[in-house]
C-alpha cells in the first residue's frame, strides 16, 4: 500500500510572517491519514521545521546542488537540507529546468545528491504544450524518466510528480484521461527498470493546477497517490480541501 502524499511547493514565495501558514496547517491536520510535505524558500526552511516539529508535516527544499560542498556561490547542498530539518527535496521542476536549463542528468545527479543525505527526491517530469501536441507526450515522460531517476531510488527515498508544463500556474488541469495515461505508463516503465517491488512501491503525484475544487476528481484517477500543489498550497484554507480530498480518496 502506498501511503498517500500531498506536497506544496512554495516557490519563490514567503516572508518569515507566513510561517503562520506552516502553523495553520499543523493545528488544522493534527494526526492525517496521508503525508504531508511542504517545501517553502530555502530562507524559511529551518523556520517551517521548527514550527512543525512534533507535528506529522514534513518540511523540504526545492532544489539542491549535485556536490556536497565547494565554491558554488547561492547553492546549497542535499547534506545542507538534510541539516537544517527537511526531509525532501523537490528535483527537476519545470521552472527549474527552463530558468535554470537543468537537463535530466542534472537532474539525476542531485537525486544521487539527495538520496546519499537521507533526503526524499521528488523528481519532476513534464511535457509542453508542443511536445503534448505534437503527439510526443509518452516519449517525453519516458526519456526523462529514464535520465533523471538514479538506479538508487527505492518506494521510500523517491517520489516522481507528472506536471505537465502548460497546466503549471496557469489553471489549466490535465483531463483525468491524460494524467491516467501518463501515471500508468510512469508506473510500467518504474516496473519494468525497477522491478515490481519498488516500481509498485514509488509514489506518483500529479501536479498541475490542482485546486480545491479539481482535487476530488484528480484523486480518483487510477496510480495518482497524491499532488505537487504550488498556488492552493501557500494558505491553510486553500491546501486544507485538497489534503481532505486526498484523505477522502483513500476510501474509493
Ligand atoms: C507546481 O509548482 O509544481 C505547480 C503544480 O503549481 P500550480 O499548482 O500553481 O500549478
Amino acid at each position: 500500500m502506498r501511503r498517500k502524499l500531498a506536497a506544496g511547493n512554495w516557490k519563490m514565495n514567503g516572508l518569515m510572517e507566513d510561517l503562520e501558514q506552516v502553523r495553520s496547517i499543523c493545528v488544522a491536520h493534527t494526526d492525517p491519514a496521508v503525508d504531508l510535505l511542504i517545501c517553502p524558500p530555502v530562507t524559511l526552511v529551518s523556520g517551517a521545521v521548527k514550527v512543525a516539529q512534533g507535528h506529522a508535516l514534513q518540511i523540504g527544499g526545492q532544489d539542491c546542488h549535485a556536490l556536497g560542498a565547494g565554491a558554488h556561490t547561492g547553492d546549497i547542498s542535499a547534506s545542507m537540507l538534510r541539516d537544517a530539518g527537511a526531509t525532501a527535496v523537490i528535483l527537476g521542476h519545470s521552472e527549474r529546468r527552463a530558468d535554470h536549463d537543468e537537463s535530466s542528468d542534472d537532474v539525476r545527479a542531485k537525486a544521487r545528491a539527495a538520496h546519499a543525505a537521507g533526503l526524499m527526491a521528488v523528481i519532476c517530469v513534464g511535457e509542453s504544450l508542443t511536445q503534448r501536441e505534437a503527439a510526443n507526450t509518452l516519449d517525453i515522460i519516458g526519456g526523462q524518466l529514464s535520465s533523471s531517476v538514479p538506479d538508487t531510488a527505492t518506494g521510500e527515498n523517491t517520489v516522481i510528480a507528472y506536471e505537465p508544463c502548460w497546466a503549471i500556474g496557469t489553471g489549466l488541469t490535465a483531463s483525468p484521461d491524460q494524467i491516467g495515461e501518463v501515471h500508468d505508463f510512469i508506473r510500467a516503465r518504474l516496473e519494468r527498470r525497477f522491478g515490481a517491488g519498488v516500481g509498485r512501491s514509488v509514489r506518483l503525484l500529479y501536479g498541475g493546477s490542482v485546486k480545491p475544487d479539481n482535487a476530488a476528481l484528480i484523486f480518483g484517477v487510477s496510480n495518482v497517490d497524491g499532488a505537487l500543489v504550488g498556488g492552493a498550497s501557500l494558505k491553510q484554507a486553500d491546501f486544507t480541501p485538497i489534503i481532505n480530498a486526498l484523505e477522502g480518496s483513500i476510501h474509493i
